[in-house]
């Protein structure tokens, strides 16, 4: 696979950069779309080129306010609160179909400067209820891709059976561990690195990391 060329989906969070030093490693040429949806936090974005630039990689950031238009949620209205899923109820931060949709996207902009790869951060293990994180829907999406555009696209999603903790565990493998800590943006509330703390999205990523630290 090295000298191929793939695209990365990439938010600026823990997950998709971890993704993205996996595709470092493997592919001849890597390139990054981030998707900009008026998110809660302009920081998201900036912390995505922040960390694209650190790498010289090419950064595509598509606008998705359409986003908006469809589902008024958590992620993208100041009004509304960020909830945790509770008794098997989606998390305030559901978009319904984002990812089909980011998806789609991406695997058109991968078409367009032929690249022949395209990765993901998704993941089943720490599921929150998003039915398009699953590995059913991604392959489903492949295939649909690949009859849509008469392609040989195949997507990557080398995070979809791991935990938080084992996700940590890979960033360190690659050496990017200390990177990925500071570096990169997971938080609800907009904070780099460590971030909030309180936060569902903090709270999760903090629990991996003890846990990785703990069984190294
Ligand atoms: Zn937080």
């Amino acid at each position: 696979m090295k000298n191929e060329k793939a695209m990365v989906v990439f938010s600026g969070g823990q997950d998709s950069t971890t993704c993205l030093f996996w595709a470092l490693e493997r592919f001849a040429e890597v390139e990054a779309v981030t998707f900009d949806y008026n998110q809660r936090h302009d920081a998201e974005i900036e912390c995505a080129k922040e960390i694209a630039n650190d790498f010289a990689i090419k950064h595509h950031i598509l606008n998705m306010d359409l986003l908006n238009q469809l589902a008024p949620n958590a992620l993208t209205r100041d009004n509304m609160e960020v909830k945790a899923g509770e008794n098997g109820e989606l998390p305030s931060t559901f978009v319904p179909g984002r990812n089909l949709l980011f998806f789609s996207f991406a695997g058109i902009l991968a078409n367009q400067v032929d690249a022949k790869h395209m990765i993901t951060g998704v993941c089943e293990t720490d599921f929150s209820g998003y039915p398009d994180c699953r590995d059913d829907f991604v392959k489903s999406l492949n295939v649909t891709l690949n009859l849509a555009m008469d392609e040989n696209l195949v997507i990557h999603t080398p995070l979809m059976w791991l935990n938080k903790a084992e996700t940590w565990k890979l960033a360190d493998d690659m050496g990017k561990l200390d990177y990925i800590r500071s570096k990169t943006l997971t938080c609800y509330n907009g904070i780099k690195g460590d971030g909030c703390g309180t936060c569902p999205a903090c709270k999760l990523r903090l629990q991996g990391y003890e846990k990785y630290i703990k069984m190294k």
